[in-house]
Formats: C-alpha cells, sequence, structure tokens
C-alpha cells in the first residue's frame, strides 16, 4: 500500500517492527477470552482480523480506544493526531510514558510504538497531522469505521459530513470532567439496495451547529482519567458490535453519564431527522471547507497555525533558530523555546504555539521566526 502523505510516519525496519508472519505469540491463545464470549466467538474474532478502524485524535480517549480494539485484535489501525506528548497528559492518556512526554513525541507514532510492544500481529498506520477537508478521503482511506477522539467541534463536524457522504459509519465520544458522553451514527445508505444497517440520526440531526463561544475543555475543566475510560469503553464495545456484522445491537442514543454524580441520560437517535441539513438535504459545508480558519485556538494556552504547507528543514531551522532561544528537533518536530513562549513546528510547516491565546502574537512569532 502506497502512502504519499508527507505526516505519515513509515514503520522502521528494526526489530519494534510488526510483522504478523515473525510474531511468536498464538492468535488462538491470545484472543481465546474474546473468543469465549459469545458476542464474538471464533468467527467475529476473525472478522476482527479483516477490519481497519480509523481513529481521529490520539489524546486520552483516542489513546484508550486505541489500546482497547489493538488488544482485542483489529487488524489495521489508522491513527491521526496532530499534537505531542506532554507531562499533563499522563495522568490519564494511558498508551504514554514519561520518555514520550520528555521526548514531546508526536502522539500518533508514540501509540503506534507501544502498540507494537503488546500487538505486534496487528498494522498501526501513524499519521502527524490535522485531520482537514483536504486531506480527510486520503486518511480515513478504507477503513471501515471512524471513532471520534478529538477536543474539538470543528473536526467533529467534518468527520459527520464525510461520514455521511461516503455513507461510512462513525462514532462519536467525549469526556470532561467526571463526564462521557457517546453516539453511534450509522449514517443513511448510499443508495437503497446498499443498506446494510438501520440508519440513526447524524450529529446535525441533533445539533444541527457546532456550539458557539467558548466550549469547556479539559485544559479549562479538569478531567477525570476515568470518564476518559468509560467513553472508550463504550465506544469501543459498540465498534466491536459493528464490525462483528452486528449493528442491529448497537444503540440508538446520544449516552451521557456523570461518574460523579451518577446522573445518566440519553437522547434518542434512533431515526434520520427529516429536513437535516446533511444527512437529508446533504450539504456538506465542513467537508467543502466553508468558513473553516487556519488558526485555531487549541486549548491549554496555545494557538495552532496551519496556514503554511511547505517541508521544513529541520537541521537549517535550527541553525537559523539557535541565536534566538533554546533548539531541539527529531525526526518529527522541532521545538523553539523563547520565554514566555514554546513554538513547536512540525515537518509539514504546522506549528502550535504556546504560552498565548492572542492569535495575532501567534501569527507574529511565527512570522517572525519561521517565516511569513
Ligand atoms: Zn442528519
Amino acid at each position: 500500500m502506497q502512502h504519499t502523505s508527507p505526516e505519515f510516519v513509515p514503520t522502521p525496519a528494526s526489530g519494534e517492527a510488526s510483522s504478523p508472519i515473525d510474531n511468536p505469540i498464538d492468535n488462538q491463545e491470545r484472543y481465546s477470552r474474546q473468543i469465549l464470549f459469545p458476542g464474538i466467538g471464533a468467527a467475529g474474532q476473525a472478522r476482527l482480523a479483516e477490519a481497519h478502524v480509523c481513529i481521529v485524535g490520539c489524546g486520552a480517549t483516542g489513546a484508550a480506544s486505541a489500546a482497547l480494539l489493538a488488544r482485542a485484535g483489529v487488524g489495521t489501525l489508522t491513527l491521526i493526531d496532530r499534537d505531542f506528548v506532554e507531562p499533563s497528559n499522563l495522568q490519564r492518556q494511558i498508551l504514554f510514558d514519561e520518555a514520550d512526554a520528555l521526548q514531546a513525541l508526536p502522539k500518533a507514532e508514540a501509540a503506534r510504538r507501544k502498540i507494537a510492544q503488546f500487538n505486534s500481529g496487528i498494522e498501526v498506520r501513524a499519521y502527524v497531522t490535522d485531520l482537514v477537508p483536504g486531506n480527510i478521503a486520503g486518511l480515513t482511506g478504507t477503513s471501515h469505521l471512524i471513532l471520534d477522539a478529538t477536543d474539538n467541534f470543528e473536526t467533529r463536524y467534518l468527520i459527520n459530513d464525510f461520514a455521511v457522504q461516503q455513507a461510512r459509519p462513525w462514532i462519536y465520544a467525549a469526556a470532561i470532567g467526571a463526564y462521557a458522553a457517546t453516539m453511534n451514527i450509522l449514517p443513511l445508505p448510499a443508495s437503497a439496495s446498499d443498506a446494510r444497517w438501520e440508519p440513526t440520526s447524524c450529529l446535525a440531526c441533533l445539533f444541527s451547529k457546532p456550539p458557539s463561544g467558548p466550549v469547556e475543555t479539559c485544559d479549562t475543566s479538569g478531567i477525570l482519567s476515568t470518564a476518559v475510560n468509560l467513553a472508550a469503553s463504550i465506544q469501543v464495545t459498540e465498534a466491536l458490535k459493528f464490525l462483528t456484522g452486528q449493528s442491529a445491537l448497537m444503540r440508538r442514543t446520544l449516552l451521557s453519564f456523570d461518574l460523579w454524580t451518577s446522573e445518566r441520560s440519553e437522547i434518542a437517535t434512533a431515526k434520520p431527522r427529516k429536513g437535516c441539513a446533511v444527512c437529508d438535504h446533504r450539504e456538506f459545508s465542513h467537508l467543502s471547507g466553508e468558513s473553516r480558519p487556519h488558526i485555531t485556538l487549541c486549548g491549554r494556552n496555545s494557538v495552532q497555525i496551519h496556514e503554511h504547507h511547505r517541508p521544513v528543514d529541520f537541521a537549517a531551522m535550527r541553525d537559523r533558530l539557535a541565536p534566538h532561544g533554546r533548539v531541539r528537533f527529531n525526526d518529527l518536530l522541532l521545538r523553539f523555546e523563547r520565554e514566555p513562549h514554546t513554538l513547536t513546528l512540525f515537518a509539514d510547516g504546522r506549528a502550535i504555539i504556546q504560552g498565548t491565546t492572542d492569535v495575532t502574537v501567534a501569527r507574529s512569532l511565527y512570522a517572525r521566526f519561521i517565516g511569513s
């Protein structure tokens, strides 16, 4: 398979490379307890081995869902994440360790390496990039199912547009504070003769637009690791039903549960809504990139700039930046620290500037040190 994206991290040829042929662990033994579970069985396990799931976001929920799917034996995982590991992630992002945080390793690649240590018999593709309208078709590729593990509604509405357009199922999941929420989206089939499942509401059926104004994030409201793991557990269990051909068993509600108060609520999502702009009128405004900002606040006092797409020569950049502050780089990213800001530059020219929420300041730092 060809991967043309410059952000794709190829599997190295060293000993950590996954190779189903060399894998000394017998799959019958490895998956024996899951095969014993009547809902999966040997036939279900065989289907999981053939399945391909794309996980968008590899933070807390994405890492947990990736770990669960990898251990369950889903044959191919695509992981997409734009961010790098930081010390504040270690409290809940279960695939990462202290060395990852000290190196500021990109999360998708750190997750791929960690999964290879406990299941080398599956294929994991890691993409260090921001999911945008221009790359969503290429990156999600031939996956059967898309799992949302993002931290923003902009990307969720993009996934919803794409999934409805392509009639590809996706599963929303979110966690904040002690609260977890998740919803299965089974889009209308492309044609009636192609119906493989009973369609549900889409995200836009319930909420026609992304929330406006400030949205609570784990950087502002805090988060319990248990809420993350609950969201991931429910999301992955629904995924297992789908991948083993049991979509009729999938929950048809938006479920939310507060682990601290034990309050639970469900909103029915049994059917697509007549008049929904996305699934009824097939208007894909997020997929067409209308009104999509190139500069976004991305929580924890930082701004992401992704309007410049060009390859970056890290060694040359290091020489240029060294007189102005502390510079470190590896194959995947370069970090430039100049009090009170830290600028993290990725190989495609995308940057995250920490230490400000002022877009003007971020843009001027980028222009001054990286180039406009
Ligand atoms: Zn809809």
